[in-house]
């Protein structure tokens, strides 16, 4: 295979970027360690520190980290950019202020009470002690401050395994956090991780006894390891996000929300729409729509078949056509990506459509960049069964655009995702845009949902029997 010379500068880039980070003189300082152990140890601590302060207290720290996030924001948004090739600095920007402020506090934590002949029992939501979370590299930094608004407000401390490829902007956030904690008051080391994650460390987190909960922000792999694991595990894996549109949609509308949401990050977020099924009456009236703007470019069939060859990597399995995505194209801007194919438009184009059939891989796939694939089909019944079989059961997030309330229903229940937006960009559903809190962890697999405080919790009874019921 012949490799363009946009190719090997791609993956030269890549290279450089992993050197630079094994010579990253890190400095042990503000949560980051040598070693596991180390962070484990300190995060133990910690959170013991933690269990002493009030809730009142407790909430200061949230308020101070908060803050930190705000001030920081565009700083770290460019981090991100800068370290990971991924995604863009002014929508990763957006998403750290969402994280400041739409991630719940203490605030969502509840007592349960029940009282009668026999006395009073109360049930609170207690920590769990230390959390591992591992974190993803599409998502490095609001994951990370997300994460750990929300596991400290439930009284718990977190040790961190960044993606190895995400290491200065996971911890450059988590220093910026452990300092907002101390000027507040709160213990040091409350989030900690180590100076060169790796594989290695991320399974030596895993299993370190002290390690008493794991949450898993990944792919389907990392989401089967802390399942295997045999402790508490919460699994926010992959999803592949489909979008119906059927002939009672507002089109232009959908096609703007569509855009919207397709283009967010370039497309990194797991629940971006991935995938596009429109019903005939309105298939070309969606396609003109989207193409209004001057943000969308559409490929042709020569070009989807360029594009096909270098964005995917083509194996066969059992005698099968597999793909897996060639990271390199990953999050990259829709205009770099039609480069490489030798087509040089605009940095204004921020989106590549393209007419496709449902088994094409550019729908099967989660490709994570700004290619949007498009499908045409007779009737809303015949979209709603692709759209479940596109979702491969990830029970992830979906999306539809329809005026009609049967249409809206029907899908809303055979989809069964954990997020399902109607009439909006999929990041509605998050909270930006939507109502409802955020979070950066989609806990699909495992149940949770759209993960908080509260999650990150266990539940403690306390009995007194035969005393302070008060009739
Ligand atoms: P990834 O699965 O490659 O990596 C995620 C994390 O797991 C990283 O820290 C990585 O180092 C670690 N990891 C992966 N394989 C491992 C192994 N074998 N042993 C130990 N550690 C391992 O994913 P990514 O490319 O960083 O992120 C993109 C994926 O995450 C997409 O599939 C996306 O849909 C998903 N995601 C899901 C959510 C959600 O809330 N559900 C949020 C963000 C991203």
């Amino acid at each position: 295979m012949e490799l363009k010379d946009n190719q090997i500068s791609l993956i030269i880039d890549r290279v450089l970027k992993e050197m630079n980070n094994r010579n990253l003189n890190i400095e042990i300082s503000e949560g980051i360690f040598n070693n596991m152990d180390e962070a484990i140890n300190a995060a133990e601590e910690a959170q013991f520190k933690l269990s002493q302060m009030s809730i009142e207290e407790r909430e200061k720290l949230i308020v101070s980290m908060r803050k930190a996030i705000l001030e920081n924001s565009m700083n770290i948004a460019s981090l991100c950019v800068k370290e990971t090739g991924m995604g863009r600095v002014d929508h990763k920007y957006l998403k750290m202020k969402l994280v400041a402020e739409k991630t719940p506090g203490t605030e969502v934590l509840k007592t349960d009470a029940y009282t009668g002949d026999k006395g009073l029992t109360l049930v609170e939501m207690a920590p769990y002690g230390v959390i591992g979370a591992i974190a993803p590299c599409t998502n490095p930094a609001a994951t990370i401050a997300c994460n750990s608004i929300g596991m400290i407000a439930s009284g718990n401390s977190v040790v961190f395994s960044p993606h190895p490829s995400a290491v200065q902007c996971s911890l450059t956030t988590i220093r910026i956090l452990n300092k907002a904690i101390r000027e507040a008051g709160g213990p040091e080391n409350l989030i900690t991780s180590i100076k060169e994650p790796s594989i290695q460390s991320t399974n030596d987190m895993i299993n370190h006894p002290k390690v008493r909960m794991l949450v898993a922000t990944g792919g389907p792999g990392i989401v089967k390891i802390v399942l295997s694991s045999g402790k508490k595990a919460i699994g926010a894996g992959a999803g592949n996000p489909p979008v119906v549109v059927d002939e009672t949609a507002d089109i232009k509308k959908a096609a703007r929300d569509i855009i919207k949401g397709c283009t967010f990050d370039n497309n990194l977020p797991c629940i971006a729409e991935k995938e596009v099924i429109v019903v005939e009456d309105v298939y070309e009236n969606l396609i003109s729509e989207m193409k209004k703007d001057g943000n969308v470019y559409e490929l042709n069939e020569e070009e989807i078949e360029k594009l096909a060859r270098i964005v995917l990597v083509e194996k066969i399995e059992n005698g099968k056509k597999k793909y897996t995505i060639n990271k390199s194209y990953v999050g990259k801007d829709a205009f770099i990506i039609l480069q490489s194919i030798g087509i040089n438009v605009s940095k204004e184009i921020e989106c590549l459509i393209c007419r496709v059939d449902n088994s094409h891989p550019f729908v099967q796939e989660e490709l994570m960049m700004p290619i949007l694939p498009i499908v045409k089909v007779k009737s809303f019944n015949d979209a709603l069964k692709l759209a479940v079989e596109d979702e491969h059961g990830n029970r992830h997030t979906a999306m539809i655009h329809s005026k009609n309330v049967d249409n809206l229903t029907k899908m809303a229940r055979a989809i069964n995702t954990t997020i399902f937006v109607k009439n909006a960009p999929s990041y509605a559903g998050i909270g930006f845009g939507g109502e409802g809190h955020t979070t950066f962890t989609i806990a699909g697999p495992t149940g949770e949902g759209l993960t908080n405080a509260a999650t990150f919790t266990r539940k403690r009874r306390c009995v007194m029997v035969d005393s302070f019921r008060i009739i």
